[in-house]
């Protein structure tokens, strides 16, 4: 456990160009501030336009030898990243914490997570070339197919899941046979600039560059590129619809990982104390509602609504269970948002449901003195309360939009096709969660819920082992092996 003071000493972190840990040409920063206390603790470099052109230059340098590298010897070289996570995983993960606010405990489990991804795209490097298809084109003409890298892939992080992000964009894309750039948020930038160099020491110069900066500046630069062949975003609808613009002079392959408002449902034959803690781990705990996934409207069949608002507000009232405070305290359970206009915005919701006369269940306040009372240290972070909000229906601004934080409607439903015409009811399509014990009900569910990923008596299940996309405005695509290819087609005239 590491204490509070000793979070003051500031660091100056570097881009990660052509192997190299460099600043801004014009020696311009930015600060990363912790948003526990709203404390400056490190520096990061604010990248201009001559940046963007030098780490594409770079990217574009190194294609040819990574692309023309056997398979396999690539797949060794992410193995060796892999390796290499463990040693590292304390000091990376204390670097998440202090970028984002997610509480180092609920952390752990991602330096393996990092590891496996590595390992599993260390294997599909090599599957990768044999998966080309030979086409029975009729007499005389032999059709085949294969895999292709696109060349330069640019890699755009969110904030709230950067080491994450980084791994599942760079560790395929490389394995296909690309190179990669990745651009953080300028609000969480550190990890993944240390992470950079770390990977660094391991890859040839040029395969693999962070740059930092701010999206309007080095983003629409790096998106708008000719040399750049694809973008993977993971970030919001708004940045989505700003890239397809930039991009629609000097069209490339997009992936898009965006927001959801995903419905997490309760039905009455539903473990109660099962569903009550995948309601509660489906948004409060992890980084306080700051996952795309979150299960932000909790759909409760009505003969039992009572009950489940009554266990949830039991649990999450316990000063034992909830225990906000320093994030790299490892017996804390919930931590701040992740930077000012994040928490204005979630704050701005919490405003609404009063306003609008909603009935808070619990929480509801926010600021470092009403969260933390007594602990000055933490008065100016960005602390918000995990609250509940009873809602009739799903009408409300709370119930269709995006908030990112620890903020849920509780909506009450009678039957299973209105729990459908309520869960669909979103223009977002990410994730769902179904909480019953009737086999037959549940398929019915899966079958018609509009979401990309659906999980039954769990949720946030993801992992190298599935794919990982959106359906309707929560995006398309998924960052695979494969999507990292173009396939490539052939024929031979052999008459
Ligand atoms: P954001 O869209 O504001 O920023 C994401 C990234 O885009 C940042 O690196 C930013 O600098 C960059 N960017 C901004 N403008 C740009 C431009 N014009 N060109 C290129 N890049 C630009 O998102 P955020 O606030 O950092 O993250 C939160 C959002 O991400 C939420 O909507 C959340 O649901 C979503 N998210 C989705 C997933 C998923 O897998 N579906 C995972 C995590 C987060």
């Amino acid at each position: 456990m590491t204490n509070v003071s000793e979070k003051s000493k500031l660091t100056t972190y570097g881009n990660i160009i052509n192997g190299q840990s460099v600043q801004a040409q014009d020696g311009a920063v930015s600060n990363s501030i912790d948003p526990s206390t709203a404390e400056v603790w490190a520096t990061i470099p604010s990248s201009k336009k001559e940046d963007a052109e030098w780490v594409v230059q770079a990217a574009r340098a190194a294609f040819d030898d990574w692309a023309n590298l056997p398979a396999r010897t690539r797949g060794d070289y992410l193995r060796k990243i892999g390796d290499m996570i463990p040693e590292y995983a304390a000091e990376l993960l204390e670097l998440e914490t202090r970028n984002n606010g997610w509480v180092l405990d609920e952390y752990q489990y991602l330096a393996e997570v990092l590891k496996q991804v590595w390992y599993d795209a260390a294997g599909a490097a090599s599957l990768v070339g044999a998966q080309g298809r030979t086409v029975q084109m009729g007499t005389g003409d032999f059709g085949f197919t294969s895999r292709k890298p696109y060349g330069v892939v640019v890699g755009i992080l969110p904030w709230n899941a950067p080491l994450f992000t980084f791994t599942i964009k760079a560790a395929y894309a490389l394995a296909a046979g690309n190179t990669v750039i990745i651009k953080p948020s300028e609000s969480a930038a550190v990890g993944s600039l240390r992470y950079g160099e770390l990977i660094s020491h391991i890859l040839p110069p040029g395969v693999l560059n962070v740059i930092s900066g701010a999206g309007r500046e080095i983003g629409d630069y790096l998106v708008s590129h000719k040399e750049v062949n694809k973008v993977s975003l993971t970030g919001s609808k708004a940045t989505a619809e700003r890239i397809t613009k930039a991009t629609a002079h000097s069209p490339k392959s997009l992936i898009f990982e965006l927001g959801g408002k995903s419905p997490n449902i309760v039905f009455e034959d539903a473990d109660i104390d099962q569903a009550v803690h995948g309601l509660i781990n489906g948004i409060f705990t992890p980084n306080s509602g700051q996952i795309c996934v979150a299960g932000s409207r909790m759909l409760i069949q009505r003969s039992i609504y009572d009950e489940v608002i009554g266990r949830l507000k039991e649990l999450m009232t316990d000063n034992e269970f909830v225990k906000h405070g320093d994030t790299l305290d490892t017996n804390n359970t919930m931590g701040p948002i992740a930077n000012e206009a994040q928490y204005q915005s979630v704050c701005g919701f919490i405003d609404e449901a009063s306003k609008e006369g909603y009935e808070v269940v619990f929480g509801g306040k926010y600021g470092g003195e009403a969260v933390l009372p007594g602990q000055p240290e933490f008065a100016d972070g960005y602390w918000v309360q995990p609250t509940l909000v009873k809602v009739a229906d799903n009408s409300s601004k709370l119930a269709h939009e995006e908030i990112f934080g620890p903020v849920a409607v509780a909506i009450p439903f009678d039957t299973e096709d209105e729990a459908i015409q309520i869960a669909n009811d979103t223009n977002f399509g990410l994730a769902a969660g179904v909480w019953t014990q009737n086999l037959s009900l549940a398929h019915r569910m899966i079958d018609k819920l509009q979401a990309g990923n659906v999980w039954v008596n769990t949720y946030a299940r993801v992992g190298a082992d599935l794919p990982f996309s959106g359906v309707k405005e929560s995006g398309y695509g998924t960052d695979s092996v494969l999507d990292y290819t173009v396939e490539k087609a052939c024929v031979i005239n052999i008459r």
